[in-house]
């Protein structure tokens, strides 16, 4: 993991860890620089008003033709609602966010300077004095007015959140319907000889989500519930999917059994059930152990990794909520 700290503070910039966000007041425009959690780009973001339409047109022409000799380091250049956008990709085994902050700032104050741009707030494009806040999620400029309903925004909504009763049986049951998608999606691909990681993956994400759709809210206890849920029945859709494969391999052995050899033996034999397959299953699981492991492993892994998902999105839910900061 790269230290973007450092190479944030040796920029100048400021650098919020909780978000992951460095920030800085270059000439009175906020620059805010956001890391994607994949580690695989950042988004250099600033606020500013231009003086009339014509100056955004001839903004707008300067900036494509910015972006038209970067398409190797700039995945997507937006400007609206009085805010530009600038996705950088990291090139390289280290990710390094230097060339590029400094390149956007660079630009910026040049487009600025030659459009006669000024800092503007990003929620209503009004060029009135802004100052950054962390509101939150999100790291943004705001005007003092914005600032207040943002404020007064958040409060109520945390208190509707504080207030709601969190509906534990409900919740279950989202929490079932979700993982059950993803047992089924399971189930269906090893039926067509995949193994599909995406569905354990699915698995605990929909629980999660399944969860906190139903039961209105979503806690610690939520949380514990979802993943258990999520798991066991993944589990339970392996197991199904396995008792296939045997029924499958048991009734083509007997039929192989029935075609050739009954007649010199005890005669033919009874097909097996569904039922007697899914009885036979732990049998199979130990007679050979391996493959039956490995069958399945990509599935937990897809669901050990969201369950580290649910888990971290949980807290930096917990970490954030009603955190109004001014940062500059
Ligand atoms: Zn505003």
């Amino acid at each position: 993991m790269a230290n973007f700290q450092q190479q944030f503070e040796a920029m100048g910039y400021k650098y919020d860890k909780l978000t992951s966000v460095g920030y800085n007041n270059v000439n009175g425009f906020y620059f805010t620089v956001c890391v994607a959690p994949d580690g695989k780009q950042y988004t250099v973001s600033v606020s500013f008003a231009l003086p009339d339409a014509n100056a955004a047109g001839y903004f707008n022409q300067a900036l494509g033709q910015f972006l038209a000799e970067r398409k190797k380091t700039i995945i997507s250049g937006v400007y609206a609602n009085n805010r530009l956008d600038l996705c950088y990709k990291f090139k390289g085994l280290a990710p390094d966010v230097t060339e590029g902050v400094k390149e956007a700032t660079d630009a910026c104050m040049y487009f600025f300077n030659q459009f006669r741009a000024v800092p503007a707030c990003s929620c209503c494009g009004r060029p009135n004095g802004t100052s950054l806040y962390a509101m939150e999620k999100n790291i943004s400029a705001l005007c003092s007015e914005c600032f207040v309903s943002e404020r007064s925004r958040i409060s109520t909504k945390n208190r509707d959140i504080d207030e709601t009763k969190e509906n534990v049986p409900l919740g279950i049951v989202g929490s079932v319907l979700g993982a059950l998608v993803g047992a089924v999606i399971w189930v269906l691909m090893s039926v067509l000889g995949r193994i599909v990681w995406a569905a354990g993956l699915a698995s605990g994400v929909l629980s999660f989500f399944g969860y906190k759709r139903f039961a209105k809210k979503m806690t610690r206890k939520g949380l514990i519930i979802s993943l258990v849920l999520g798991f066991v029945i993944l589990l339970a859709g392996m197991y199904c999917a396995f008792a296939i494969d045997v029924y499958n391999a048991e009734n083509d052995y007997l039929t192989e059994y029935n075609t050739y050899f009954s007649d010199y033996l005890d005669g033919p034999r009874e097909y097996i059930s569904y039922f007697d397959a899914l009885a036979l299953v732990p049998e199979y699981f130990v007679y050979d152990v391996g493959t039956a492991i490995y069958n399945n492993i990509f599935g937990i892994i897809g669901y050990v990794v969201a369950a580290v998902g649910c888990i971290a999105t949980t807290m930096f839910d917990k970490k954030t909520k009603n955190r109004i900061e001014r940062l500059m």
